[in-house]
């Protein structure tokens, strides 16, 4: 008997992968969770029949959502995490000694309790004690935050459900405002490839572009995401992503990586000509 959990990427594409067991099934007050098996790709974990994250490819994600900030700024201290309830974002970012302050704000505790049951491999580290975490809207909580945070890092699902608000001009306002003078925000902004995707990033970019003076993009090639082709906003009160970034400085803290370094986090921001010009379209 063969066990298969297929994505429906568009209403025409589909991504299966074959299942070895489920793991953990539940409906929490926001969405289905699930963990399983997979033969290829180690456990997975999806919310409403999404792909979250998989074993074998998570690092690229959360590589690139943490190392490319904390790599162009300087010295950023107090971090706010929203969503990131799997934990391979606080993962990441726990190895830097000289971050103090990790808020993990992440709507959902049941995904929390599962992936710290299923998945210490991304949820190893949310016991650091550096990490709070809140469990309630981000689209909330950011509203009551003012000259907070050195990096806003929004690790969240796609714009429906739960997540929608954390695609709003309302958000993207009220996070630059919970940053500090020369704070940055990172967002998991979707892809340009399939329609629907291209849509929901054009929406989000020029609403990150109507809220922040530098709004840039790069991308990462991410398997188990639609079409693998995903992007990340990089959005700066000040620092540019590339510009006058010493890389050394990150590269003296020593730091193994299986995917991001210095070179790729400049060449991440070269992106292809049809995606500049969907960018350049709402900006
Ligand atoms: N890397 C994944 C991706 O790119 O789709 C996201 C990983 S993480 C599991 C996404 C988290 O965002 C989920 O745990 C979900 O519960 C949380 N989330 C969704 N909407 C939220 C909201 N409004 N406030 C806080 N967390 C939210």
């Amino acid at each position: 008997m063969e066990l298969w959990f297929t994505e429906q990427h568009t209403k025409n594409v589909r991504f299966s992968m074959k299942v070895d067991r489920q793991l953990y099934s539940a409906q929490s007050e926001f969405q289905r969770i699930d963990i399983f098996d997979s033969l290829e790709f180690g456990r997975v974990l999806t919310l409403d029949g999404y792909v979250m994250l998989t074993e074998k490819d998570e690092f690229i994600y959360h590589e690139m959502i943490v190392h490319v900030p904390m790599c162009a700024h300087p010295d950023a201290r107090k971090i706010l995490v929203i969503g990131g309830g799997d934990g391979g974002t606080v993962r990441e970012l726990v190895r830097y000694a000289a971050v103090e302050r990790i808020d993990l704000v992440e709507i959902d505790e049941q995904v929390v309790a599962a992936c710290k049951e299923y998945l210490p491999q991304t949820a190893g580290k949310l016991n650091d004690p550096r990490v709070h975490a809140f469990y309630e809207d981000g689209l909330k909580f950011i509203r009551h935050q003012e000259n907070e945070y050195d990096l806003i890092l929004v690790d969240s699902t796609d714009p429906f459900g739960p997540g929608e608000g954390l695609f709003t001009r309302e958000f993207y306002g009220n996070c630059f405002r919970a940053l500090k003078a020369d704070g940055i925000m990172v967002n998991q902004h979707e892809s340009p490839f399939y329609k629907e995707d291209a849509y929901a990033m054009q929406r989000a970019h020029k609403r990150i572009v109507e809220s922040f003076p530098l709004a840039r993009v790069y991308q990462a090639h991410i398997p188990t995401y639609p079409s693998g082709h995903w992007l990340f906003g990089f959005a700066s009160k000040q620092y540019h992503p590339v510009h006058n970034v010493d890389f050394s400085r990150w590269e003296k803290l020593g730091l193994r990586t299986q995917y991001y370094n210095t070179k790729l986090h400049a060449a991440a921001f070269a992106l292809p000509t049809y995606v500049e010009e969907m960018l350049r379209d709402v900006e």
